[in-house]
């Protein structure tokens, strides 16, 4: 072996890959990793078809295809009252992950300072010291995870590059308010502080509370990144697509580096998406959809010893297990799976600092008969 030194040397597999290859082994239900196991939209397949059979299977430019960025653009005129100007702020990309693995790659200089909340996503941490950079971590306030935003203002310092946010949140189903967005601003006002806002959920959203989008505010939107996923919003997280907001002197340097990484993503697939969003704009459903699982999942899981905690978005719900064990989260999750056939994902999995509240995220984006048998099996612990 040739020594080399690890960039990442503090991280192995990521949770969701070990606890789904521990659901095939076990034969588990799998309510870990975030995906839904039932089909998308017909429709939507169709057109992919339809596009492929037309022609479109070569490159498309590689900001993404005009049309798609032209319906993007009236989109978030449409929703957000938003001004973006499909040429020069939207590049589509091969999914969130992608996005934000970009945008901070194209701003952060080693020493930058990052602040992150915990729990967070996976790969944000990692981006983060790829880079160079330094993740200051603040934590959610557990049991509702919110922001304290005092202790934000008081971990600002000079070298305070980027706040990252995520609403809905993965893994709690938290999601920012109004309050929250307007004391972010004032925070990071007369400072050089940008944003990465991860909003990956925005349409998953429940008991019609509003999705707080940078994009709603002018002020935070001059700063910001913000990082979406046509695979959550459609029901098709293996199409790996997404795209990227931002303003024209951030997404300049955006584009420098997507240019050098993946060029230009998937055509049909954006040849059908921009058709779809011409005709689809209804984007509550997508939300009550979503909460119709939610909401059977969390009446079905009344019946057993574990604690909901509240969730008002995304996939995700979490549930406190300490009536049940008082094993450490990981160990409980793959206890869970070994001896009863439930997959789930430990809460701190998506923590830097040791931390144990006895919660595990299930993922309810599954067919009713999928929860229905998961919390068969659960109810009899
Ligand atoms: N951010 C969050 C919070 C997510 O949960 C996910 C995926 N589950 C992503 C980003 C990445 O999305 P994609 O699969 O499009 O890369
Ligand atoms: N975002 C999904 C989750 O939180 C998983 C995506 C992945 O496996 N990287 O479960």
């Amino acid at each position: 072996m040739i020594p080399i030194t690890s960039k990442l040397p503090n991280v192995g597999t990521t949770i969701f890959t070990k606890m789904s290859v521990l659901a095939s082994e076990y034969n588990a239900i799998n309510l870990g990793q975030g995906f839904p196991d039932y089909s998308m939209d017909a429709t939507l397949i169709a057109l992919v078809n339809e596009a492929m059979q037309q022609g479109h299977n070569q490159y498309v430019h590689a900001n993404g295809l005009p049309a798609l960025r032209e319906q993007l653009a009236l989109k978030y005129n449409y929703i957000y009252g938003s001004a973006i100007n499909a040429t020069d702020n939207i590049t589509v990309t091969p999914g969130g992950t992608y996005a934000i693995y970009t945008a901070l790659t194209a701003i952060l200089q080693p020493g930058d300072e990052v602040i992150v909340f915990e729990p967070a996503y996976d790969c944000y941490i990692p981006t983060i010291t790829m880079n160079g950079a330094v993740p200051i971590l603040i934590p959610l306030q557990y049991p509702n995870y919110t922001i304290d935003w005092q202790l934000v203002q008081q971990s600002i310092t000079q070298r305070t590059k980027l706040i990252m946010i995520n609403s809905p949140h993965n893994p709690s189903g938290a999601v920012l308010s109004e309050n929250d967005m307007v004391q972010l601003q004032n925070i990071v006002a007369n400072t050089n502080i940008l944003i990465l806002s991860d909003e990956v959920y925005e349409h998953l959203i429940f008991n019609g509370i509003t999705h707080q989008s940078v994009l709603r505010y002018p002020q935070l939107a001059i700063r910001s990144f913000v990082t979406f996923s046509f695979g959550k919003s459609y029901n098709c997280t293996g199409w790996k697509l997404g795209y990227c907001i931002a303003p024209t002197y951030l997404m300049e340097e955006f584009r420098k580096v997507h240019q050098f990484n993946c060029f230009t993503c998937n055509t049909p697939l954006q040849v059908a998406l921009a058709k779809h969003l011409s005709t689809n704009t209804d984007y509550n459903q997508l939300g009550s959809f979503m909460q119709g699982k939610k909401d059977y999942f969390e009446t079905a899981m009344a019946a057993t010893k574990f604690t909901a905690l509240p969730s008002y978005g995304s996939y995700f719900q979490l549930y406190n297990y300490s009536a049940i064990s008082d094993l450490p989260e990981l160990e409980f999750a793959i206890w869970l799976t070994k001896t009863h056939g439930v997959t789930t994902i430990p809460v701190s999995a998506f923590y830097q600092t040791p931390t144990n509240n006895s919660v595990v995220r299930f993922c309810f984006a599954k067919q009713e008969s999928m929860l229905a048998a998961a919390v068969e099996r659960l109810v009899k612990i």
